[in-house]
């Protein structure tokens, strides 16, 4: 089953003249320029194959700025003599012009100019996607505007993993490295995600529009049994993870892991890692797969941050390294590390580069969804620090002082039960708080929210260590003693980097303290953190890596400020409208019942005690009148940030008012919930949100 949906290398060995394939294996492996002459004959062979799987239409399938995917479908039908042919040329395969114009483009294409061009990208692969009874080719492309400025997610980031491979190459070759001719950065992304039934969903205005809830009261039970996380997996939830496996599968996507998370209702699945282009695609594919097979099963799943107040959000895991085409993982550091200078060189780059640009980071994980997460007490802070385990901080600590001259050994692990085997100790133990953590051969960046694409993060990992390895290229290059020149060059880093890296608690409240000792940044918000995609440094950085131009970067950052501003306009919206139109009236009709309770009882005797109705009574029209007030407020609030122009100083006010306001009649509509009777209250319960699957 595996990889059935996939044109990949081994289909296109079968099916392409050998020329054409070895020609077409060289863009795919090497990165040289793609030979267009080709196109055809791969396209022919691309819809007999898709056309042999039922396909009957293509789409070029693209990321614009959306975070998602879009795509746009034609048949493969061209009319000839009154009948038809299935037709697709090489032009159809290399090149689209979706009409572009209502994507976010921040200002690079007026909607009066609206060519945008998908070009394709060879190196992820084309598949074709089962929908039921509709089969389609899916071609991977990258998505630019007419004036050849990138309008999407993709093609800055085949942009940053080319720069990233040039400058690694440079340093590999300092170290003798003769075989390699090309480095490839390498993810696996850890998905998080909630399931709920459907029927709630249905009844949750919040969920449809806003993906999580705006009201809701915590249940008497969350998470803090622990009894959710890494439990046996329900039946109808295995039966929806069987189908999601299958289904990825197909599509050669690596599913790998699977658990219940924290909170109750979360859960998570793992791929196995590969090249970052195809890594994010993938991406795509999971969440995209997430959410379909969910609703068979009756189930929706939710991809936001934080659906549910007061139990865990959902994030991304992004583990990330590098590997040379020569098979190397350069961020192995094989049994003695101290002694594994290239593995310590980029190693350090790896520090230099993170602490350079813990800004630009922090930025890359910045949205409205992701606010309630980072530095909440459940995902890592806002404040950027490295983990390096024991081992490796204590070669990091003699590279400092001097000179490295030994890697503290792993003993056997001794569990204490003879019956047991000797479990093989790792260099280090886990720490789950930090948000860079290194995890045995590989960096793990824990901030991103599940909502994401994990382009934009990696763009930024591999442009800033680019940076980072080009600094020492250009300093060794020029070296007369390699040797000593190097270690020079560690120790200089290494005194100068070193306060980012932290191994202690990250959610602790003396690290940020600590943080701000060492002038680490901690940015709160989304607005704050995107200031930082279009300051100076970024965009001489960005610019001389050939990833962004001046022009797409400050898009990108209208693109992102507009982006929030939109997702919390929906959400005070929406919240205005389950105010007045479910929560408003249905507190009203309890008021009234309770009203006529008393007046009812009090009838039959002025003697019987009524002060349970009386008391609720009261309480409860406090806090609609309450309610009242937080409406208007929120209101208020609202009309005046959408009054103001600017989008810097509007998505300033929907931090500072809109969201502010939003907090303070959730509060409210939650007391509602407490007191209101269950068969009155109009909205499902987290009760029923979280535990019924
Ligand atoms: P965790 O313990 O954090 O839950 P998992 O085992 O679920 O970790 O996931 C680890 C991820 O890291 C997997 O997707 C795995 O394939 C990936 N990984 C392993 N080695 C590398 C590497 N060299 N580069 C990138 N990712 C890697
Ligand atoms: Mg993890």
């Amino acid at each position: 089953m595996f990889g059935q949906n996939v044109f990949n290398q081994a289909v296109m060995r079968e099916r392409l003249p050998k020329a054409v394939f070895k020609n077409l294996k060289k863009t795919i492996d090497e990165g040289l320029p793609l030979d267009p002459t080709i196109a055809d004959v791969v396209a022919t062979a691309m819809k007999e194959w898709a056309i042999e799987k039922g396909a009957t239409h293509f789409t070029h399938w693209f990321q614009p700025m959306t975070g998602i995917t879009a795509e746009k479908h034609d048949s493969f039908i061209s009319p000839s003599e009154g009948g038809a042919l299935m037709e697709f040329s090489g032009k159809e395969l290399i090149k689209g012009e979706p009409d572009a114009s209502s994507f976010p483009s921040g200002g690079l294409r007026a909607t009066f100019e609206a060519r945008g061009y998908t070009a394709w990208d060879c190196t992820s692969p084309a598949f074709v996607r089962e929908e039921g009874e509709v089969i389609t080719l899916c071609i991977p492309t990258a998505f630019c505007s007419y004036t050849g400025e990138a309008l999407d997610k993709k093609t800055p980031l085949l942009r940053s993993m080319e720069a990233l491979s040039k400058q690694a190459l440079r340093v590999l070759k300092l170290f003798g490295n003769t075989t390699a001719t090309r480095v490839t950065s390498t993810v696996g992304a850890e998905q998080e995600y909630f399931l709920v039934d459907k029927g709630f969903y249905l009844e949750r205005p919040d969920l449809m529009m806003a993906g999580r809830t705006l009201f809701g009261a915590m249940s008497s039970k969350g998470q803090e049994l622990e009894d959710h996380y890494f439990g046996s997996i329900k039946e109808r939830v295995l039966a929806y993870m069987k189908e999601v496996n299958e289904e990825l599968w197909k599509l050669g996507v690596t599913a790998k892991t699977q658990h219940n998370e924290v909170a109750p209702g979360q859960f998570e699945i793992a791929p196995i890692f590969e090249n970052t282009n195809i890594a994010t695609d993938h991406n795509q594919m999971i969440m995209d797969v997430l959410k379909r097979i969910a609703l068979r099963h009756d189930l929706v799943c939710l991809l936001h941050e934080k659906p549910f107040a007061g139990v865990n959000g959902s994030g991304k895991h992004n583990n990330w390294s590098m590997s040379s085409n020569d098979g190397q993982n350069l961020l192995e550091p094989g049994n003695t590390p101290h002694e594994n200078a290239q593995f310590l060189t980029f190693l350090m780059a790896t520090i230099k580069a993170v602490d350079t640009h813990a800004g630009l980071l922090r930025c890359s994980c910045a949205n409205a969804g992701n606010d309630h997460r980072l530095g909440a007490n459940e995902a890592p802070p806002a404040i950027i620090s490295i983990f390096l385990g024991e081992q490796l901080a204590d070669i990091l600590d003699q590279i400092v002082a001097g000179a490295t001259k030994s890697s503290s050994k792993n003993a056997d692990m001794k569990i204490g039960v003879k019956t047991l085997p000797a479990l093989p100790k790792d260099a280090t133990d886990r720490n789950r708080t930090s948000p860079f953590a290194f995890t045995g051969n590989k960096f793990e960046f824990r901030m991103l929210g599940s909502s994401f694409s994990i382009s934009g993060p990696n763009i930024i990992i591999n442009t800033i260590i680019a940076d980072a390895l080009k600094e020492f290229a250009d300093k060794l290059e020029k070296s007369k003693n390699f040797d000593a020149d190097l270690e020079k060059l560690l120790q200089e880093t290494a005194k100068k980097h070193k306060r980012v890296v932290f191994n202690g608690n990250n959610y602790a409240d003396e690290w940020v303290k600590e943080a701000k000792k060492r002038g680490l940044l901690n940015i709160p918000s989304t607005p704050e953190a995107l200031k930082e995609l279009v300051k100076k440094e970024a965009v001489e950085l960005f610019v001389a890596h050939g990833v962004f131009n001046d022009k797409e970067l400050h898009a990108r950052y209208e693109i992102m400020l507009e982006q929030y501003v939109k997702t919390l306009n929906i959400e005070a919206l929406t919240m205005i409208d389950m105010a007045k139109q479910s929560i408003i009236p249905a507190a009203a009709d309890y008021a009234t019942t309770l009203a006529a309770s008393i007046t009812a009882v009090t009838a039959v005797s002025g003697k019987l005690n009524v002060s349970a109705q009386k008391e609720t009574l009261e309480e409860l029209c406090d806090k609609l009148g309450a309610m009242n007030n937080n409406v208007k407020a929120l209101e208020k609030a609202l009309e005046k940030a959408l009054d103001i122009s600017d989008v810097v100083k509007q998505a300033a006010a929907f931090r500072e008012k809109v969201f502010s306001a939003m907090l303070e009649l959730r509060a409210n509509g939650d007391a509602l919930e407490k007191i209101v009777a269950a068969n009155i209250w109009p909205l499902p319960t987290y009760r029923e949100m979280l535990f019924i699957l």
